[in-house]
């Protein structure tokens, strides 16, 4: 009857908790987060819960309820400083030492933000993580607006950047999302999806300056303004920095686990101390269907290294085989991607006759490795299985929308 306690009440750690109860571990369960909220759903924190005036418990993953009948104990509002792996013993910032017998990190990761000169002056200059960030930024926002101030730079055009720039500019806000590459989306997708979303953003009037690297930032006398390093100046009330995160390793360093692009672990999620396990964003994995080394962003990877992780833990072995997948709402846009594209070697187009409604199947030596589909669910479902299964795909089917999507395989 061993205790685990697991560090991070998010999508990781909370899936962890629940599914180590239900492949039958009979010992305590301990999860502890740093945020004083019970455990909610991340991804609406830039779409529908920046919009609107949701408390965040109505956007929890579990009620309170149900950590009480599956008898796992929350430690919320409370950071564990240290990790001692010697004694299996973990400092909390109230003072409490509490000992494991197994341990899982699911710490995630937290907002980088790059040097910029000035923004230790700048009020109004958020980044987007967790709910108090948000309410922070909904409560900003609504104050300028009031006033008619409501130009809102993004620093940073991926996809937490860009579904924070569709969110406020439906709040009537004035947006300029400004990249440092010469594309939004450079680092996560192809220039064809990046376009497709530029042209997009800018239908819908928001400003996207590529190109464009931010130096500096001073407040003038009707806000403030960004300087670029090519001498571009950009006016604004609020800044949303969104330019990427860095991984919480802090623990795991301190009980010297391998780090590699994340915290190292093998196909059950185990570190390299066998005791302690990581799951979620801050784990750095094999994934064997690309035979890649991976650290992913996405619920359904933290959803998916829980149960590997809590399936190990109580002695039924399962490795771990998923195949990456992840969305996006932006306006009345969903994009859903499945699989790796960035090593593709041909890539075909299935525009469907309606408007912003297509799909884009991803090929690597004539193997389906990934499709991107917009508006288009049924393409990432048939794309999810094709992939898996290794299947050949026939690419004239695919691209000519007169034959059915579901027989594309043939
Ligand atoms: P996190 O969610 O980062 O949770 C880690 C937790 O650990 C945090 O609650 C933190 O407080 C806690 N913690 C860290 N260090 C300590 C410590 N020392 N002591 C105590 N607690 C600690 N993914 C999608 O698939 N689709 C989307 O549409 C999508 N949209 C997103 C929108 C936003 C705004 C954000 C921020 C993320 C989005 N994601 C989306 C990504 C997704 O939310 C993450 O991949 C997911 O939350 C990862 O879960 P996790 O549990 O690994 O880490």
């Amino acid at each position: 009857n061993q205790t685990c306690v697991i560090i991070g009440a998010s999508h990781a750690g909370v899936n962890a908790a629940f599914a180590l109860r239900k492949e039958g571990w009979s010992g305590p369960i301990t999860l502890i987060d740093a945020d004083p909220h019970l455990p909610y759903h991340r991804p609406p924190l830039s779409k529908a819960y920046l919009t609107s005036d949701d408390d965040i418990n109505s956007h929890l993953l579990k009620p309170i309820s149900s950590y009480q009948q599956n008898d796992i104990e929350l430690k919320l509002g409370v950071a564990v400083e240290e990790l001692d792996a010697k004694t299996n013993t973990l400092l909390l910032a109230n003072g409490e030492q509490l000992t494991f017998g197994k341990l899982i990190i699911a710490t995630g990761a937290h907002a980088f933000v790059p040097p910029i000169a000035g923004l230790a002056d700048a009020k109004n200059v958020f980044t987007l993580r967790n709910a108090e960030d948000v309410n922070r930024i909904r409560e900003t926002y609504r104050n300028l607006a009031e006033q008619q101030r409501q130009r809102v730079a993004v620093i940073g055009g991926g996809y937490i950047g860009l579904e924070t720039a569709a969110s406020l500019r439906k709040m009537g806000a004035d947006v300029t999302v400004i990249e440092r590459e010469s594309r939004i989306l450079a680092r996560v997708t192809t220039a064809q999806m990046s376009k497709f979303f530029t042209d997009l953003h800018q239908q819908r009037g928001v400003d996207i300056a590529t190109d464009k690297q931010v130096d500096a930032i001073s407040v003038s006398d009707s806000g403030y303004v960004l300087r670029c390093a090519d001498a571009t100046e950009i006016q604004c009330d609020m800044v949303i920095i969104g330019v990427g995160v860095s991984v919480n390793t802090k623990l795991a360093a301190q009980a010297e686990l391998m780090l590699e692009n994340g915290i190292a672990v093998n196909a059950y999620g185990q570190t390299s101390n066998p005791a302690i396990y990581a799951i979620g964003d801050c784990s750095y994995h094999h994934n064997p269907h690309y035979d890649r080394k991976l650290r992913l962003e996405s619920v359904q990877n933290a959803v998916d290294q829980a149960k590997v992780a809590a399936a190990h833990l109580c002695g039924k072995p399962q490795t771990y085989d998923a195949i990456p997948w992840f969305w996006s709402d932006q306006y009345d846009v969903k994009l859903q991607m499945v699989g790796l594209s960035d090593d593709h070697d041909e890539a075909i187009t299935r525009q469907e006759i309606e408007p912003n409604k297509f799909s884009v199947w991803y090929f690597k030596q004539h193997e389906l490795v990934a499709v991107d589909a917009v508006n288009q669910a049924k393409a990432y479902v048939l794309g999810t299985k094709l992939i898996k299964t290794r299947q050949a795909v026939n690419k004239a089917h695919v691209a000519d929308t007169s034959i059915e999507l579901k027989l594309a395989n043939l």
